[in-house]
């Protein structure tokens, strides 16, 4: 079954803005943009008196190997970000339908349903229990009007992992709801990418980013990884021109095999220093505990998180205050860093043998 049949109706009908570079239509002269018919001066010559391609061929093809799955499968946006925002637009009637998602979790799920007007539905993971997902408590959750599932996967702000559970999931939800796998941090774990599922799962969407991993999260390109009915539905309504060209050139400079390699070089390096500063915290006093990551972050309890921020702050160093999301109580969130910034968070908070 299409999932086209639980999306709005009047989206599904709409007959897509017909902007000229969609039309596929070239020509030597063109004069049918109200462009600005000088092309770019001087030393920044970069032709950005055109529109962008909507969908860059070039950036889509790389996008779709990199991910495992075909160009058709893709639509590239800006960030992962406006990916999450148009599912929600595309799928939830206003007033009426739901999103499920974990708690904690990435807190734009929360945000995007708001704005589109859907009822956000929170299912409470258990930090005693390592955050560990109960899928028939989740399950519950999810009624007729439930259209959206998030699964944050490695979870931000927790690290967990829940690759191992997708499958079951997509199929409880299939012909109801679409399993949005959030896969910011998959870079960073230990298993492999949910775009496989896609060949058994019409349900089942992933989002990637190319901000943390590969670097790029000033150049705001992200994509949406799903059957060609939901792909083509969300390009449909998104703006007619969501990549600029200066960040398609970015994007692309990142995927080409040099840079490619150095960024497998960085996520060992990052994976490496995850576990050296998780050993490194765990010995320390105000260290209540630190919980297993596949991201490029740990969530640590402190005795008083509120101490640690400061000694924190007071060597420079900035971190995320999760403490008052429910079940966080005294949870700060660190980013791994270059292997001397994560030697001085350690010294910040060792504090008194300085
Ligand atoms: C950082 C983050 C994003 C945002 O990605 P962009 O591609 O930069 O919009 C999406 N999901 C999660 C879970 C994130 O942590």
């Amino acid at each position: 079954m299409s999932m086209l049949a639980r999306a709005r109706a009047e989206l599904v009908a709409l007959k897509p803005y017909a902007s000229a570079r969609r039309s596929g239509v070239d020509a030597r002269i063109r004069l049918d943009a109200n462009e600005s018919p000088w092309d770019g001066d001087g030393a920044q010559a970069q032709a950005i008196n055109r529109y962008p391609e909507p969908q860059p061929d070039l950036l889509r093809e790389r996008l779709a190997s990199l991910y495992a799955t075909t160009p058709q499968r893709v639509w590239i946006g800006r960030g992962s970000d406006e990916a999450i925002d148009l599912l929600l637009r595309a799928f939830c009637v206003a007033g009426r339908d739901n999103v499920v998602a974990l708690a904690p979790t990435f807190g734009m799920y929360r945000i995007g349903a708001t704005v589109q007007g859907a009822q956000f539905r929170a299912f409470p993971l258990d930090a005693q229990n390592d955050f560990a997902l109960d899928t028939d408590a989740l399950l519950a959750l999810v009624d007729d009007d439930t259209k959206l599932v998030f699964a944050c996967s490695p979870n931000n702000p927790t690290g967990t992992l829940y690759h191992a559970q997708l499958d079951a999931l997509a199929t409880a939800l299939a012909g109801r709801a679409l399993l949005a796998v959030d896969e910011a941090y998959i870079e960073f774990a230990d298993a492999p990418s949910a775009t496989a599922l896609i060949d058994h799962h019409a349900n089942l969407a992933v989002l990637r980013t190319l901000s943390k991993a590969h670097g790029l999260a000033g150049a705001r390109v992200g994509a949406l990884i799903a059957r060609e009915d939901v792909v083509d539905l969300v390009a449909r309504i998104a703006p007619p021109y969501p990549l600029p060209v200066p960040s398609t050139r970015a994007a692309l400079a990142a995927l080409d095999d040099d840079a490619l390699a150095r960024t497998r070089e960085r996520i060992a390096t990052l994976v490496r220093e995850r576990e050296r500063l998780r050993e490194s915290l765990i010995a320390l006093d105000c260290v209540d505990r630190v919980w297993p990551s596949s991201g490029n972050f740990l969530l640590v309890r402190f005795d008083d998180a509120r101490a640690a921020f400061s000694r924190l702050l007071d060597s420079g160093i900035l971190v995320r205050d999760f403490s008052a999301q429910p079940g966080l109580a005294h949870c700060l969130r660190i980013s791994i860093g270059l292997p001397e910034q994560n030697d001085a968070v350690i010294a910040a908070l060792t504090g008194s043998t300085r």
